[in-house]
């Protein structure tokens, strides 16, 4: 049985409907209130979420105040220029292997954070997100699927002008400014996805929509950036990684994020998450 994992005020907690069960009650102490341990035994949450029928839920969804199901990555990895129209609209060359930067672990925030804009050149990318739950070295591509604990959302909040400061442009401290990696709203397994090679991805600032894809538009398949990553070094329970985003972002319209504004985005199965942009 599928799963959709959450984060409700620090403690993993698995979601049905509009309710959410404290983990370590509903697993009757198998598992304790972590999240990355949680995310570290996945195949064991499929049994606890079979088990939820019988049980009284920790609480509504509408009242939990939900944050990062995957709060701690060892390492969280972002992949550029990864579908084509954001591709020819960034005015680059389709890449031949995958264009990967990291995006510092303490970028991660919650599906609710605010998003601070220090200057005009803040922009969002919206992403399907997945989060390694088998770590490992060698994974082949034909297996990479079996090794991803489940899927979410994410922002890639940029800077622009901090991403073009240095030459060539420093991607990783461009996208890892503090709150600008937000996730969620929930972790959700592989086994909910009709397709997971087809998961739609989309964005809207303030009810506009920006963009709008899905995951079979990638150049480089999850199973192929899990290959790759996992070829070069050992990937861990948690790793998070951002697939990359389709086209629409802000530095090609010139629609760049103002304080007030309000970013939603919504990955198919998984949700929507709503962060709202504050000076600062
Ligand atoms: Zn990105």
């Amino acid at each position: 049985m599928s799963f959709r994992l959450a984060n409700v005020a620090g403690r993993a907690a698995l979601v049905e409907g509009d309710h959410y069960f404290d983990l370590e009650a509903a697993s009757e102490g198998a598992f304790g209130p972590d999240p990355m341990a949680a995310i570290g035994g996945f195949g064991a949450l499929h049994e606890v979420a079979a088990s939820l029928g019988g049980r009284t839920p920790t609480g509504t969804l509408r009242d939990a105040a939900l944050e990062s199901p995957v709060p701690a990555p060892i390492s969280c990895f972002g992949i550029g220029l990864n579908y084509a129209d954001h591709v020819a609209e960034s005015g680059m060359e389709r890449p031949t292997v995958p264009v990967v930067f990291a995006k510092f672990p303490t970028c991660i925030a919650g599906p609710g954070a605010e998003v601070a804009i220090p200057n005009g050149a803040i922009d969002y990318e919206a992403e399907v997100v997945v989060v390694i739950g088998t770590g490992g070295h060698h994974i082949a591509a034909k297996d990479a699927w079996s090794h991803i604990a489940g899927v979410t959302g994410g922002q890639d909040i940029s800077d622009r002008a901090l991403q073009f400061a240095a030459s060539p442009p420093h991607f990783d401290l461009g996208k890892s400014r503090d709150g600008y990696g937000p996730l969620g709203p929930v972790l959700v397994s592989v086994d909910a996805f009709d397709d997971p090679d087809d998961i739609s991805v989309e964005c809207r600032v303030n009810g506009d929509t920006r963009q709008s894809s899905s995951t079979r538009h990638l150049i480089f398949s999850v199973p192929v950036l899990v290959e790759y990553l996992s070829s070069i070094l050992t990937l861990q329970p948690g790793d998070v990684i951002f697939t990359g985003t389709p086209d629409g972002v802000g530095m090609a319209s010139g629609k760049l994020l103002q304080p007030g504004d309000v970013i939603e985005t919504r990955i198919g199965t998984v949700g929507s998450m709503t962060n709202p942009c504050v000076a600062g």
